[in-house]
């Protein structure tokens, strides 16, 4: 039995117009976990994505190197022992066409395609108070009704838009990473630039290297790119893998980056100059985030330890590059602490710039003047002439997606509204004034890897809202003292700890590195097993936060 009966399909003219239980904006990981889990439960559910194919941003991003930067073993759902038993990773680091098949995979073996508009993007959402129900609106689609409202818009899913004076004029193509097409472009033999080094680039420049006749990247900031250490994985490796699942989801759980590793339960100032530095060596040949997880209790807290887990990487990728001026400029400055970017995962990233044909500019204090129709310009006048540039300048993490949606809270107030001084919200889930909407992979869910932590919020929602029902409940809102308590929170984890110089250092965490977005807090800092607590505590004392009619 649902909650409301659908009162029709599409419409005879094409244009949608039903009634549900919950509408899901958003078929990546986080919108296909909601809908598996709010269906399996017995609501009706429509999903809405504007893409062609569900798989949000593994869908849109397709550039050359696209892998995930975690473990396969870890990056999938975690609840239905079937669905761990019959799909079967490949590699350590998935590329992004096994991702996505895998997210096609979960949307056909639980038919979720039924419950899902393709090619549709809600363009505005209206609360009536007197129905306690959503209608939203679809672009030149009709609307739907329904009572709860779900936004699962993806952490990173709108590219920032290219703020290069002159763009336009660029005779060669231009290419954005987050938007890269589904016809391969031709890289072979061109004169490729790159601009940006974030996690991204670092996947792709190795690719481009080696087909481009001269890659020319340019790097404001460097960043600490640790080793992935990918590997295939074997039929030995994977049945083992399947074998210790439940132990493994309990790892990540407990880990407070959601990684699988135990969590490093040691601090810096425990250990010898010599023990410290076998504990950075350990961590380094794993590979992945080891050096970040496991290393130390205390390395975005302490600058002691971070400073010396900054200078072993930077020693690292003196060791990778064999010229030490490129080095230099590859290695981040002693202000810039590992960790409080996001660090990426490198595949031969630092020998790429071994290679006669990649030449690194820094742009960092020779900034990036316009584009031209040659190529790229620089304030001294310097210009790198190109066929082809590959923008890789990161996303309006968080708010971005939302934002662009219409929706108005009780009073009259969009979300952008809402988060003009930054982001606010109540466990990542609800805002006030917002009655019947929460987000799966809002703003302040905690710096973790985000499949297991989209895949938590998912059940807790669709556990929640099935208190709604049981309970007869028309309409649930967060207090406002429940969301400046949590924001506070936000505030004071990120001041107890070295993420408070997110601002400074132009991170997408803080929402720096957009030009006029607000600084503050967009990711919780406490680890992934604080942020469970948490919501199991709002649950079982029966959501005393939030104020039902
Ligand atoms: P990003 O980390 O925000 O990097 C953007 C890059 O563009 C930075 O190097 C930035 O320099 C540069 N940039 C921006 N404007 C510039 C300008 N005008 N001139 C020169 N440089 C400019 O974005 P991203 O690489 O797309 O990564 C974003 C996030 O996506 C990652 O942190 C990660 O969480 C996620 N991601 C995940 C995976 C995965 O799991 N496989 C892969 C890729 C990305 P500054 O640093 O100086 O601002």
């Amino acid at each position: 039995m649902t909650m409301s009966e659908t009162t029709a399909a599409d419409g005879a003219d094409g244009t949608a117009n039903a009634d549900f239980d919950v509408v899901i904006i958003g078929a990546g990981f986080g919108g296909l976990a909601a809908l598996k889990e709010l269906r399996g439960r017995g609501f009706s559910v429509r999903a809405v994505d504007a893409a062609s194919e569900v798989g949000g941003t593994w869908y849109w991003n397709r550039y050359p190197g696209l892998r995930v930067d975690s473990e396969s073993r870890i990056f999938c759902y975690s609840t239905d022992p079937e669905l761990l038993e019959e799909w079967d990773w490949h590699e350590r680091f998935p590329a992004q066409r096994e991702v996505l098949k895998y997210l096609c995979h979960v949307a056909d073996r639980y038919d979720l395609r039924k419950d899902i508009d393709l090619n549709t993007r809600v363009e505005a959402a209206r609360y009536d108070k007197e129905s306690g129900r959503w209608t939203v609106s679809l672009e030149g689609k009709g609307s739907y009704t329904c009572q709860f409202l779900l936004g699962a818009t993806g952490v990173l899913s709108i590219p920032m838009e290219p703020d290069l004076p002159g763009l336009d004029t660029f005779k060669g193509e231009w290419y954005m990473t987050a938007r890269w097409p589904e016809k391969e472009p031709d890289l072979h033999g061109k004169r490729v630039g790159v601009i940006g080094t974030g996690a991204t680039a670092v996947q792709l420049i190795p690719l481009v290297a080696g087909v481009a006749s001269e890659l020319t990247v340019f790097q404001r900031t460097p960043n600490y790119v640790l080793p992935a250490r990918n590997y295939p994985i074997d039929s030995m490796t994977r049945r083992s893998i399947k074998d210790n699942y439940d132990a493994l989801w309990d790892m990540v759980r407990e880990n407070p980056g959601g990684w699988a590793f135990p969590p490093a339960d040691r601090n810096f100032a425990d250990f010898s100059p010599e023990e410290r530095e076998r504990i950075c060596e350990a961590a380094w040949e794993v590979g992945s985030m080891g050096l970040m997880v496991s290393t130390f209790a205390d390395l975005m807290t302490n600058m002691e330890a971070n400073s010396f887990v900054s200078d072993f990487v930077r020693r690292k990728i003196r060791m990778q590059v064999n010229d030490p001026a490129v080095a230099e400029i590859l290695c981040p400055k002693s202000d810039n602490p590992i960790g409080v970017k996001r660090v990426p995962l490198g595949h031969q990233y630092y020998e790429a710039y071994n290679r006669d044909n990649v030449k690194l500019i820094d742009v960092s204090s020779n900034a990036i003047e316009c584009i031209t129709p040659e190529g790229v310009r620089l304030a001294d006048g310097t210009t790198y002439e190109l066929d082809v540039l590959i923008l890789a300048l990161g996303y309006d993490a968080f708010t971005g997606a939302l934002s662009k949606i219409d929706i108005t809270s009780t009073s009259g107030e969009s979300i952008n509204e809402r988060w003009a001084d930054g982001a606010v919200t109540y466990q990542s889930v609800a805002m006030n004034g917002f009655p019947n909407f929460f987000m799966v992979g809002g703003p302040q869910i905690p710096i973790a890897n985000f499949v297991p932590t989209l895949e938590a919020i998912a059940v807790y929602l669709a556990e929640t809202l099935c208190v709604m029902r049981d309970k007869g409940i028309k309409s649930v809102e967060v207090r406002p003292e429940a969301v400046d308590r949590y924001v506070q929170l936000m505030h004071q984890l990120t001041d107890d700890t070295l993420f408070r110089e997110g601002g400074r250092l132009r991170s997408w965490f803080h929402g720096a590195n957009k030009e006029g977005k607000p600084h503050a807090p967009l990711l919780h800092y406490g680890g992934l097993p604080m942020f469970l607590d948490d919501l199991e505590a709002e649950k079982s004392s029966g959501f005393p936060s939030y104020v039902f009619a």
